[in-house]
């Protein structure tokens, strides 16, 4: 992939028309600095020091092209900028400028940037509960009904009955999707959330199992045009939020810490430190970038193994089902065969969690014992996958596979894939 890099000098020559439409020609106030991190200048919007014509608290940062002035907190970004100034970006650097965020978030810069610069930085285009709650209790948004779970909604006894823990619960949401005008469902809402209740976006499951199950995400860019249906989104402001808001917990994991990534929002709550990812489609490599100590706990099922064995050839640590099956089956009493076939039942964490109502399969597994090593020497303990499970992979991620594809045909599309 090509890497977008980022037109300085054009930027710069943005920042300079902002700054001419605030301040005098051949002022002080006009000039800028550049430096490694970004382009220091004058602040346009407050107008800077009133006693320093040379104070430049003003900084547009290349990373995430976000905007801060230390003089009296002002905050926008580059988009923002030339809005307010009524200046057009240039069509094919406006491309070129969202290709370069969208491709910033999976970069180590970005991932470390995020903690304290970017997002935080930025907070004023994350909505807070309270919005979101005002705007589902005014009755005409996507969701109804939009509440904390109770003791007497159906949505608890599901989580309860599915080994949910019960510290996760209360962060868990309840409401009605509007399926049809006619047609309404009791969903399950988790949160994508910081600590302190900024929302990055959600995620809806209903009730059902099986086929009926069905999940809705609703990204970043989605949740802020629906709370502000008179002022969208800039795409290009939105780009790195929209990633950040498929990863849910990607605000409250401790990234000094071991990070454990799932395939599903729900396994997450299962589990300490822990992201959850959508689908096969979402791109790790964000969390990869060198500096985070990740790790991948991948579904016991044939695309699991497949998923374990590329992540484990890429370096990463994965979790190893057979080594905690082996483990618990020389412990187990009764007829091994039985026990084997029982175990082998369990396709991930929730699964685990109901084998064992009442304890967190986390401590009660001792789960951080069954990672695998990173020199790759445990690779024996994941399943081979058949030709079947690639063809169910494959998909699985591609999605546009008819179901009766031929082996033949899957094999073709296995032969234009690389890993
Ligand atoms: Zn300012």
């Amino acid at each position: 992939m090509a890497i977008a890099t980022l037109d300085v000098a054009y930027i710069r020559a943005t920042v300079e028309e902002v700054l001419s439409k605030h301040f005098p020609a051949g002022s002080e106030k006009r000039r800028v600095i550049m430096k490694e991190k970004g382009i220091e200048m004058a602040c346009p919007i407050c107008g800077d020091s009133q006693k320093n014509p040379r104070a430049k608290r003003g900084i547009l940062f290349f990373h995430s092209l976000q905007y801060a002035c230390q003089n009296e907190g002002c905050r926008s970004s580059l988009t923002g900028l030339c809005k307010d100034n009524h200046i057009q970006l240039d069509p094919e650097q406006r491309m070129a400028i969202f290709q370069y965020l969208d491709q910033q978030i999976l970069s180590g810069a970005y991932a470390r940037a995020s903690g304290d610069q970017f997002v935080m930085d930025s907070l004023d285009k994350l909505m807070t509960m309270e919005q979101l709650q005002a705007y589902f209790d005014e009755g005409d948004g996507f969701l109804r009904r939009f509440r904390p779970i109770t003791k007497r909604d159906p949505q608890h006894k599901y989580l309860v009955e599915r080994g949910t823990p019960e510290h996760a619960i209360p962060e868990i949401y309840a409401a009605h999707a509007q399926i049809t005008p006619s047609w309404k469902e009791e969903v399950i809402v988790l949160i994508n959330r910081s600590p302190g209740g900024k929302v990055l976006g959600m995620q809806t499951r209903n009730l059902q199992g099986g086929l009926k199950r069905r999940f809705k995400i609703y990204n970043f860019e989605f949740l802020y045009n629906e709370l502000h249906p008179d002022a969208h989104i800039d795409p290009i402001d939105a780009a790195p939020y929209n990633k950040l808001s498929y990863l849910f917990n990607i605000l409250r994991v401790d990234f000094e810490r071991p990070v454990t990534v799932f395939e599903g929002y729900l396994d997450a709550l299962f589990y300490p430190n822990a992201i959850g990812a959508v689908g096969t489609e979402t791109d790790f490599g964000f969390l990869t970038s060198e500096g985070v100590d990740v790790r991948f706990f991948f579904d016991n099922d044939g695309a699991g193994h497949w998923k374990a064995q590329k992540y484990l050839r890429k370096g990463f640590p994965v979790f190893l089902w057979e080594k905690l099956f082996a483990r618990q089956l020389a412990r187990a009493k009764g007829d091994p065969l039985e026990n084997a076939r029982a175990l082998r039942m369990i396709k991930d964490l929730n699964a685990l969690a109901n084998a064992t109502p009442g304890h967190d399969p986390y401590h009660t597994y001792g789960l951080e014992a069954y990672f695998s090593a990173k020199d790759g020497l445990d690779s024996h303990w994941i399943p081979a996958p058949s030709r079947a499970d690639k063809a169910a992979y494959i998909a699985r991620k591609s999605n546009k596979l008819p179901q009766d594809a031929s082996l033949d045909a899957l094999a073709a599309e296995l032969q234009n894939l690389s890993w």
